[in-house]
């Protein structure tokens, strides 16, 4: 099907604005984009369907760089504890009773999440990835930059000082890695897969692995992906293990290069930052995660202050609570505004880009993605601007839509999807996912999760058990 958008305003992020066109036309043919430009230059007689884009905002899907949509179905079960807390007394009780194929569910559940609200592209980072692609990226036809976890540590750590090195096994990562290369050959030809490596972090894998990684990755041309200075525990780990802080440590492995996603960065100086920066290193920045679980603010204003490149990434549910790129955009805005005291900075222009085309960049997709251009892959959103929270917006003097993009709008405004040329959401309708099936069974399996993992719960004994028996929660 050849098909076109017409009286549409285009944000195409071309050129150094937001590439805006007023009364604009797009149109895609097998996947790619054909036309991007004025109505009057469309040519109509070849496309099979034309659709009014009067009212609404068309530009490239939203790229969702860093996230575990696995952990989605246990939504609202982890927040507002002390961060030393959050992985072992509130998630990891509740983990715990995750049985085969909740995974599965939960990332339905978070990639429908993301599709409604504009998502075209999961940076999908999890344990057995491979079993995600197959059976909710493929069929769902999503776009997935799709990382398998290498985590080496074999010690029970709710059992361990966090200062007490933990047990790695080097056989552990060797598989992982084994596995990584495999995915390698199996998407080597795919539009829709991209395989990255993902040493989880620099505490929970060994140097002998870490070079394994490192020189795989040189010869696939291929990212690295890893969460880097995620906080106190990592930096206690690192101290014993090399004596030197994170970012000093991965320099001294020679890792500090393009090729390295850096996830999170918030246990870093400036001056670690800058020699990021300097060496080509990217970051994901995940402010609603980071800022529950952390009560701290990603420093994604510092790295672009620099140079640095961006992407935003939702990381999981529980926590953060959503999968949605609109709220990402708009807390990253708020909270870099309040950080430095001044409102200048991270304008709705920058985000928006940040969104799409940063992602794009960082994940090494912006051949493809990330801008509405002639010959890129057609992953295009519609927005509708006329519901009570986008109204108004106007076009003279300025497009008024552009801070209500990223300051009003909920997401869920999206009203049409397209991925690779094929519509996953049309006029507001999936058209090819039974969305209320996997909400029924998510709804019904989180309530066993739940009630299975009570008793281990209460027993972890977080502050959230304290508020629950206060009435609070
Ligand atoms: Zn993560």
């Amino acid at each position: 099907m050849d098909i076109g958008i017409e009286h549409t305003k285009l944000i195409t992020l071309r050129g150094s604005g937001l590439g805006i066109i007023d009364d604009g036309a797009i149109s895609f043919s097998r996947g790619k984009i054909t036309y991007v430009g004025k109505t009057g230059g469309l040519d109509t007689r070849e496309l099979d369907v034309v659709m009014d884009g009067g009212g609404h905002v068309t530009m490239p899907g939203l790229v969702n760089a860093h996230t575990h949509t696995g952990l989605t179905i246990l939504r609202g079960g982890a927040q507002d504890v002390p961060e030393i807390e959050w992985m072992n007394r509130a998630l990891g009780p509740l983990a715990k009773h995750l049985k085969e194929g909740d995974q599965v569910l939960g990332s339905k559940l978070g990639v429908i999440e993301g599709l409604r609200s504009g998502i075209t592209t999961f940076g999908e980072y999890a344990y057995n990835v491979n079993r995600l692609i197959r059976e909710v990226y493929e069929p769902y036809n999503v776009r997935v930059a799709a990382t398998e976890t290498i985590n080496e540590v074999v010690s029970d750590k709710t059992k361990m000082r966090p200062d007490q090195v933990y047990l790695l096994d080097s056989d552990r990562g060797n598989r992982s890695l084994d596995v990584t290369n495999e995915l390698f050959d199996e998407y080597r030809n795919s539009d829709m897969v991209d395989i990255l490596y993902g040493p989880q972090a620099l505490d929970m894998v060994s140097v002998e692995t870490l070079h394994s990684i490192r020189d795989c990755a040189i010869r696939e041309r291929a990212k690295i992906h890893m969460h880097v200075a995620q906080g106190e525990r990592e930096r206690l780990q690192v101290r014993e293990r090399y004596g030197s802080s994170t970012v000093k440590a991965l320099d001294e492995l020679d890792m500090l290069d393009e090729q390295l996603i850096a996830v999170h960065c918030h246990d870093t100086t400036e001056g670690e930052r800058r020699l990021m920066v300097e060496s080509g290193v990217s970051m994901v920045g995940c402010p609603s995660s980071i800022a529950m679980i952390d009560g701290m603010v990603p420093p994604v204003g510092n790295f672009l202050s620099m140079g640095g490149k961006v992407a935003l990434g939702t990381d999981q549910a529980p926590g953060p609570g959503t999968h949605n790129m609109f709220r990402e955009m708009r807390t990253i805005s708020l909270l870099t505004k309040t950080l430095y005291r001044d409102p200048t900075l991270l304008p709705p222009w920058e985000t928006l880009r940040l969104g799409c085309l940063g992602g794009a960049e960082v994940l090494g997709m912006d051949d493809r993605i990330g801008t509405l251009e002639e010959g890129k892959a057609a992953d295009i959103i519609t927005i509708d601007l006329s519901g009570p929270n986008l109204t108004p917006s106007v076009s003279r003097p300025f497009d008024s839509c552009i801070p209500n993009l990223v300051y009003s709008a909920t997401g869920f405004e999206v009203d049409n999807v397209i991925i690779n040329g094929e519509f996953v959401i049309r006029n507001g309708d999936f058209v090819n996912i039974d969305e209320e099936v996997v909400l029924e069974k998510a709804r019904s399996r989180a309530v066993d999760i739940f009630s299975e993992a009570e008793k281990d719960w209460e027993e972890a004994g977080s502050l959230l058990v304290d508020m629950h028996r206060k009435g609070f929660i």
